[in-house]
């Protein structure tokens, strides 16, 4: 995956593409990747870089939904299991079965949430993981280690998938690649081109170089999440907002919090939310929350009542209580919610996803969650071929193997999200034996994957390498600060850049990832 080559064929293109996908999240590349494998010709860009949006914040889950279920939208989740089993089976370097523990801290949840896990199992129906099941107090305990067993009375068992969200945004931008269409990271759609009312393609700017270009398209998809109706009112000055935004937010902690297999899930908190406590990398990424917000940005933070809330619920649900100072990483992500309504109460708005087509033809997507990326990607290609005027083809992605594909994970952890390509990191660094070397003593990953990064993922600056590429951002941000000088120096060998570049990157990846430092929130301000 060459960003300069893509970036030629986009702007030398002499006929237009089929379809034309702005943005770079779970959304857009999902769409990229069923077009080009149905034949069309594609183009997708991509304002910062793959995955930078929502599709790097999540809960890393890739599951029906058990508040849906609690909600009784039962074809949500329906769908979601289905989604779950293909992913999966498409993508087993990514994805893999995780076990939840509810606990119970009263007599009659065990019975309620029981019943409740066996008909989740029903609805995966060939494709579901193992079966749930109810727990003694005993059991609970020696699955959940670090549990508060304070009033505990037992749990129930159940299985949903996890996986590595950013990872897999690359290796969908690998997949659609592979399969023939352009894209391109850094690069923002600044205005659509129109013939006679209809939409005849998009006006784009290089963000490395300041160049922009103009790129004609038969369909034009807007992907962009929660900056859909920005997109939209290029093409309608007065087109109403479409989507309401909620905040979500994470902490990650130390993996001695949870030290077990499994993850705790605690349906229902006191002010009636969900809330995950998940081992992931070796670390525990615990959340989340659900607050409407009014303005949106690139780089959400989160809000001290957040924070406070989270921490709280870590503390009330797992024995050891965590302090500030445990905090290795704190993140924020922004929820594309379809407006139904007044849109004041978030977490009753609409998860499941929206088709809009405006009347100049261009096809907005938005809502739906990771976990059914590809059902989305499906119904929007479905449209595009339409207003394309392409030859209507079926879909090929309920099978398609996506990049990476492996069901026997590689020997080292840090390279196992890479699934069949960290044999190249390994033949890598069998050449030059020092880019074994550790990027930092706190985080998992090795020189190599820099270059890998650089040649072959579309990595352009410290941030997508540390943040996206691997997940150091997340797994301890003042290490991967301490790793970004070395990052900037084996990227800026790799793409020809000057130490004034680097200097650059150390700066601005710092003021980037202070922000998901945990400082103390009675700080503020001083
Ligand atoms: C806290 C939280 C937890 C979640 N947990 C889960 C979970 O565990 N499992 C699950 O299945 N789902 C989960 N979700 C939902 C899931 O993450 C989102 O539904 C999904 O990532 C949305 O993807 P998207 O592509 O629509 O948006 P985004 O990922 O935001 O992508 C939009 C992209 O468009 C780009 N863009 C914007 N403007 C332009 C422009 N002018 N030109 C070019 N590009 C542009 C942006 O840079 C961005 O990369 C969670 C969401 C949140 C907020």
């Amino acid at each position: 995956m060459q960003r300069a080559s893509s970036l030629t064929r986009l702007r030398e293109a002499t006929e237009p593409f089929d379809i034309i996908i702005i943005g770079g999240g779970a959304t857009g590349l999902g769409a990229a990747v069923d077009a080009a494998a149905r034949g069309h010709s594609v183009a997708l860009l991509e304002r910062d870089d793959f995955a930078k949006g929502t599709s790097s914040r999540s809960t890393k889950l890739v599951h029906g939904g058990v508040r849906y279920l609690r909600q009784g939208n039962i074809s949500l989740v329906l769908e979601a299991l289905r989604e779950r089993g293909y992913l999966t089976r498409n993508a087993p370097h990514l994805v893999h079965d995780l076990a939840f523990v509810i606990p119970n801290y009263r007599w009659c949840e065990g019975p309620f949430y029981g019943v409740g896990m066996k008909v989740y199992d029903q609805l995966a129906g060939k494709l579901g993981l193992a079966p749930s099941r109810t727990l003694s107090r005993d059991e609970t305990v020696a699955l959940i280690p670090t549990i508060e067993t304070e009033h505990l009375t037992g749990g129930v068992i159940y299985h949903d998938g996890q996986f590595d969200d950013s990872r897999l945004a690359i290796n969908l931008a690998q997949t659609a690649t592979d399969l023939g269409a352009a894209l391109v990271n850094h690069c923002a759609v600044t205005g659509l081109l129109k013939t006679t009312g209809i939409i005849t393609g998009v006006r784009a700017r290089d963000e490395e170089t300041g160049a922009t270009f103009e790129l004609r398209g038969r369909a034009i998809i807007n992907a962009t999440g929660v900056f859909v109706d920005a997109i939209r009112r290029h093409d309608d000055p007065a087109a109403r907002d479409l989507v309401a935004v909620s905040q979500g937010i994470h902490l990650v902690l130390p993996k001695r919090f949870l030290p077990g297999d499994a993850a705790i899930m605690i349906p229902k908190t006191a002010d009636g939310r969900v809330l995950f406590a998940v081992p992931w990398h070796d670390r525990v990424v615990v959340g989340t929350t659900d607050t409407p917000m009014s303005a949106h940005s690139v780089e959400p933070r989160a809000l001290d009542e957040e924070r406070a809330f989270v921490m709280e619920h870590a503390r009330k649900y797992l024995a050891a209580d965590p302090t500030d100072a445990d905090v290795l990483s704190i993140f924020a992500g922004l929820r594309p919610l379809v407006k139904s309504g007044d849109g004041g109460n978030t977490a009753a708005l609409s998860r499941d996803h929206t088709i809009v087509i405006a009347e100049s033809g261009l096809i907005t997507i938005t809502g739906g969650k990771w976990t059914t990326y590809r059902k989305m990607a499906e119904d929007v290609i479905d449209h595009a071929e339409t207003i394309a005027g392409v030859n209507p083809c079926r879909s090929r992605t309920v099978d398609l193997r996506i990049h990476g594909w492996l069901e026997t994970p590689a020997a080292t952890a840090n390279l196992r999200p890479y699934g069949s390509d960290a044999a190249h990191i390994v033949a890598l660094i069998r050449e030059t034996p020092a880019l074994a070397s550790p990027l930092h003593a706190r985080l998992p990953y090795q020189h190599a994957e820099v270059l890998w990064h650089a040649r072959h993922e579309m990595a352009r600056t410290v941030e997508d390498v540390l943040a996206r590429r691997t997940r150091a951002l997340l797994l301890d941000a003042q290490a991967s600060i301490e790793a970004a000088p070395t990052v900037a120096r084996l990227l800026a060998a790799e793409l020809g850049r000057d130490d004034a570049w680097q200097h650059a990157q150390i700066a601005a990846y710092t003021t980037l990832a202070r922000g998901y430092v945990y400082t103390d929130p009675a700080s503020h301000g001083r």
